[in-house]
Formats: structure tokens, sequence, C-alpha cells
């Protein structure tokens, strides 16, 4: 069981450019160069004391769609085809680049994590059919929800056809599973991508009908890998996660549906870094039962790996959540 935190600081938007720069990376890459990876963040009150944040892995505003994926998605594929679960987060305040790195533009070259890793399960699939002529059959199916204010939806449902309560959860044998969620075989690449924009049709839907909804809604991808030979049949499934924003609504916002919103993002986010600390430290204990979210992934359960990818605006505006975000992740370590 293992989790790498990473942390991508995003490029200044067009409106942005007169803005400066406050939150840098330097060493921009892997940690397994030589020097340390860090992210830079001045002390709200004093400009000229800077903190440090170290990562695993830390991206400046170069970094492309390609190399993010490369280097820290690409190598989990075959630990996948072993069998084992495959977890990507991203955390984030609204605006820092969280769906822009998983499920990215609709160019090629900006396409996100998420279509990349699914191409390349493809690839795998069509190399193992072929290498053990037929011998091995490998299915891929998905299934694709969303939490919010606790509840779960599913995304192939249209919004208005939703059961306001949201599905049940049930334990099953040890798993815990949405009872009633809709799971679609995909055989191939253009099969996934057309079920996975439909799905999300339904996200951005609910965002224009529920006031930004989407912003505060987890959505989870879940990709199940089924392999199966002769003698045995290995199942594991590499979950996507685009968290809800992480900002403090308290701050800005007194509504009070946000508040209720709030009190539930931030349980959840809550009870995520404290699974992500106990995985990181190998802790036997991980609290995976206490939210809906990391019960239902069964988080850290299945010798699996996690990536937390952090995103970050560069600007001021942003300072205080930017500190916020940058203390989460490090509490994770
Ligand atoms: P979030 O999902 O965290 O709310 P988005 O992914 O929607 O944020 O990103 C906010 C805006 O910033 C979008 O217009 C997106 O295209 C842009 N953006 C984010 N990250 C990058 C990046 N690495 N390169 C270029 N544009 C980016
Ligand atoms: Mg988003």
């Amino acid at each position: 069981m293992s989790v790498r935190v990473v942390a991508r600081v995003r490029p200044l938007l067009k409106h942005e450019l007169d803005k400066d720069t406050i939150v840098t990376a330097s060493n921009p890459g892997h940690d397994d160069d030589a020097s340390p990876t860090i992210v830079r963040i001045p002390n709200p009150k004093n400009d000229a004391e800077l903190y440090s944040f170290q990562f695993n892995s830390v991206y400046d505003q170069a970094a492309t769609q390609q190399t993010i994926f490369d280097n820290e998605v690409s190598p989990t594929v075959k630990h996948l085809f072993n069998g084992f679960d495959v977890t990507l987060f991203a955390y984030g305040v609204t605006g820092t680049g969280k769906t822009h790195t998983m499920r990215g533009g609709k160019t090629l070259a900006e396409r996100g994590v998420i279509p990349r890793l699914l191409s390349s399960i493809y690839r795998r699939c069509r190399k193992i059919e072929k290498d053990t002529a037929g011998g091995t059959d490998v299915e891929v199916s998905m299934s694709y929800y969303e939490i919010y204010n606790d509840r779960v939806y599913d995304l192939f449902e249209p919004p208005e056809k939703r059961t306001p309560s949201g599905l049940p959860i049930r334990d099953n044998n040890g798993k815990t599973v949405v009872v009633g969620l809709t799971e679609r075989p995909c055989y191939t690449l253009k099969e996934f991508e057309k079920l996975y924009d439909e799905a999300n049709v339904n996200r951005s839907t609910s965002a224009t009908k529920l006031n930004a909804h989407s912003s505060r809604s987890h959505a989870i991808l879940c990709v199940k890998v089924t392999q199966t030979s002769q003698d045995h049949t290995l199942v594991s499934t590499a979950s996507a996660i685009d968290l809800a924003g992480s900002e403090d609504n308290r701050r800005t916002d007194n509504n009070r549906d946000r508040l209720v919103e709030s009190a539930s993002i931030n349980k959840s986010l809550f009870v995520l870094a404290q699974c992500v600390e106990a995985i990181s430290r190998k802790q036997s204990r991980i609290p995976y039962r206490e939210s809906k979210m990391t019960r239902i992934l069964s988080l850290g359960q299945n010798n699996g790996l996690t990536i937390m990818i952090l995103n970050l605006a560069p600007v001021r505006s942003y300072h205080l959540d930017t500190l916020s975000s940058l203390n989460f992740a490090n509490r994770t370590k």
C-alpha cells in the first residue's frame, strides 16, 4: 500500500496575467532527482517570509498534461493489471485545475489523465489478448457517480430522474456497494469516451440547476478491469476522483445551504486526509469507514496505490485557501 502526494501549480489564466505570482514550484519533477521538490508560498502577513512544502513531485505551469500522465499515472497501469487497485484524487480549491488535470480539454494535447489512462488500459488489454493468443480475456467496465451532501447520485441518471435521497450503500461480503449503481461495459476507448461524455453532461447540467453544484460534489469514476483466463479471474479497479472544491465557504458565503454543503465537504475531506495519512504511515487501522466516499472506495484495503494530486493556483487571490491546501497535503505525509 502506498501514497504519493504530487503538487501541480497551474499557469496564470487570461484574466490573471497582470497579477503577481506568489506560489512557486522549485525543481519541478520527481523527488528521485537529486534536489528536493518544493512549493513555496509567503506568509499571508509577511511577504518576505516564505513557507516551504515538500512533495513527492511538484509541477509548475510548464508541465503538460502528457508530462503529468507519463510521470505520475502511467507507471500505475502495470499494478492495475497485476490485480491492485489504483486511486487518483485531484484535491484543491475551485478554479485551480482539478477537472483540467482529470478530464482535461477537448484537443489531444489537453486530454487529462483519465482519457490517457483509459487509452493505456486498452492498449494493454489488446497486448495481453495477443500475447496469450486469446487465452486471457480482459473486460473493462465503468461506473460514474457523484457524492453531494453525503448522498450518492448515479451520473448515468439524468438529474431530473434522481431520487433526492440518493442511492443506498450496503455491505456485501465485506465490500461496500452502492445499490442500483449503473455499471456499463466499454470494450473500446471510443465506447468509454462516449459514455464518459454522456455522464459528464449530467454533471454539468446539475451545475446550472443546483448553483454550481459540481464544485461542491465529489465526482468518482471507477473503471473495473476483469482478466479471465482458464484457471482464474483477476479483478482490479482504477478510481479517479475529482474532489469537491476545498475552499472555505464560511469565509465568503453564509447561505444556509452552503454551510450544510461545507460541513459535509469538510468532513469527507478530513476523513480522506486521515486515511491517506494512515496509509502513508503504514498504519494498520485506516479509518475508511468514517465517510461515505472512503468507505465505498474501500480506501487502502487492497494493497493498492493512491496518488493525490494537489492543484494550486499561483495568484494572491487564493492565498489563504492555497495555504490550507498545502497544510492539508502536508498532514497526509
Ligand atoms: P477546478 O476543476 O479545480 O475548479 P478547472 O479544471 O475548471 O478547475 O480549471 C480552472 C480554469 O483553469 C479552467 O479554465 C482550466 O482550463 C484552466 N486550467 C487549469 N489548469 C490548467 C493548466 N495546467 N493549463 C492550462 N489551463 C489550466
Ligand atoms: Mg472542476
